[in-house]
C-alpha cells in the first residue's frame, strides 16, 4: 500500500510564499490527529554545525512550531550530541551553537533541548529485536515525547549518500555511543601519547575494563570492553571515534535505529523534507558547498521511508547545477551516486524493512 507524500514545489508567487506552502502541507499531515492536548512534541531539526548555513532556518521551524501550538501540543526543539569534535559534542556547545544559528527560544518560539543530557549519557534502550541490534540507544527526550515531527533538510552525505528524513531518525535521535555502534563495531583503545590520566573514561565505563598503567594512564582491556563507546564521548582526546565501517552495514543499523526512534510514537509522528539547497554534503560540516542540484520544493508525509524515496526520485529527475562538478561516479543515473559513488538505499530500504514505512508512494502535488 503506498504512503501518500504531499508536495509543494519550489516556485514562489504572491499568496504562495513558502510559509503559506509548509501551511498547507501540515493540513495534509493533520497535526490534530497526531497531536493530544498537552502531548510533549519534539520537533527533530539539524541546527547546524557552526560555519555551515544549509541547516533548514529557524523561521522555518517557528511554522511548524505554531502549528504544534494550534493543535494543543506542547512543542520543543531538539537535537543530539554529536559523537565527533566539533560544536555540538555537549550540551552547553550544542545549545550556543543552535543559538548561534538563530534557533533562539524567541525566534522558534519554543525552548531547546539537547535530547541526549549533557554528554549524551541521557538516553533509553530502546528494543527493537533486529538482526544487529536487540536494542537501540535512543536520546530520552526523543523517546519520552508524545509525539515528533522531523524537519530535515535533503542533501548528499560522503557516508550515506544521500541525508533525509530517515538520518534524521536514525543517526540524528541516538546518542553518541548508539553513533558509535552504527559507525562500527571495532572496540576503542587508548593513545598513551595523547592521554592526560584524566580518569574520565574510568567512571563511565559500564563494564570496568578500563585502568590505570603504571603511569596513571589509561588501558582497555578488550575481553572486557562490550563496545558501548561512553569512554570515547568523554575523553578529551586520547580514545578516538572508530569511523571504519562497511558502508552498507552501516545502512543497515541505521534502518534499526530509524525504527527505535519511533517506538511508542505509532501514528504521532511526521516528517517534512526541504528538497532545497541541495548541498553535496550534511550540515555536521563547518561550511556549506553550493548545490548540485536545482531546488524542488517541500515533501510532507506521514512516513519516514516514503518521503526519502519520493525526495531523492524528484531530486533525480531534477537539472544538476552548474557547480556540480566534483562528481565520483559521473555516468552513474542516480545524482547521489554520482557525487560520493554511494548508494543511498540500503539505508532506507533497511528502515522499510523494519516496519518504519514503504518506499511505495502516491505523490498528492499541494499549490
Ligand atoms: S567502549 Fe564502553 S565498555 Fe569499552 S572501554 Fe569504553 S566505556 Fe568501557
Ligand atoms: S578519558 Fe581519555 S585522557 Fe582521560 S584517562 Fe581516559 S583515555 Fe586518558
Amino acid at each position: 500500500m503506498p504512503s501518500d507524500v504531499f508536495f509543494a514545489d519550489a516556485r514562489e508567487s504572491f499568496g504562495k510564499n513558502q510559509y503559506k506552502k509548509i501551511q498547507k502541507l501540515i493540513k495534509k499531515l493533520d497535526f490534530e490527529e497526531i497531536i493530544k492536548p498537552r502531548d510533549t512534541v519534539a520537533i527533530k531539526v539539524h541546527w547546524g554545525e557552526r560555519g555551515n548555513t544549509g541547516y533548514i532556518s529557524p523561521q522555518v521551524a517557528r511554522q511548524v512550531v505554531d502549528a504544534v501550538k494550534a493543535a494543543g501540543g506542547k512543542p520543543f526543539i531538539t537535537d543530539t550530541n554529536t559523537l565527533y569534535r566539533g560544536t555540538r559534542r555537549n550540551a552547553p556547545d550544542n545549545i550556543m551553537t543552535a543559538i548561534g544559528n538563530g534557533f533562539a527560544p524567541s525566534v522558534v518560539g519554543a525552548p531547546i533541548v539537547v535530547a541526549d543530557g549533557l554528554y549524551g549519557h541521557d538516553y533509553v534502550e530502546v528494543p527493537v529485536a533486529g538482526k544487529h541490534f536487540k536494542s537501540v540507544k535512543i536520546a530520552s527526550s526523543i523517546h519520552y515525547a508524545k509525539a515528533m515531527i522531523v524537519i530535515s533538510h535533503v542533501k548528499g552525505h560522503l557516508a550515506v549518500g544521500m541525508g533525509g528524513a530517515v538520518k534524521n531518525i536514525s543517526m540524528g535521535c541516538a546518542a553518541p555511543a548508539g553513533k558509535q555502534k552504527m559507525h562500527s563495531d571495532v572496540k576503542p583503545t587508548v593513545d598513551a601519547e595523547k592521554c592526560i590520566a584524566c580518569g574520565m573514561c574510568m567512571k563511565v565505563c559500564p563494564a570496568a575494563a578500563i585502568s590505570r598503567r603504571k603511569d596513571k594512564k589509561a588501558q582497555i582491556d578488550h575481553k572486557k570492553c562490550i563496545g558501548c563507546a561512553e569512554c570515547v564521548v568523554v575523553c578529551p582526546g586520547a580514545i578516538e571515534v572508530e569511523w571504519e565501517s562497511d558502508a552498507a552495514l552501516m545502512q543497515e543499523k541505521m534502518g534499526e535505529y530509524a525504527r527505535g526512534a519511533l517506538v511508542g510514537k505509532e501514528n504521532k509522528c511526521a516528517f517534512l523534507n526541504f528538497a532545497s539547497n541541495i548541498t553535496p554534503d550534511c550540515d555536521c560540516l563547518d561550511w556549506t558547498d553550493a548545490p548540485f542540484a536545482t531546488d524542488v520544493g517541500i515533501l510532507a508525509s506521514r512516513d519516514p521511508v516514503a518521503v526519502d524515496q519520493a525526495s531523492a526520485e524528484l531530486i533525480n529527475q531534477a537539472p544538476w547545477t552548474p557547480y556540480a562538478h566534483k562528481l565520483k561516479k559521473p555516468d552513474a543515473a542516480d545524482k547521489f551516486m554520482a557525487l560520493h559513488d554511494v548508494d543511498w538505499q540500503p539505508h532506507v530500504a533497511a528502515a522499510a524493512a523494519m516496519g518504519c514505512g514503504s518506499r511505495k508512494f502516491k505523490l498528492v502535488t499541494v499549490t
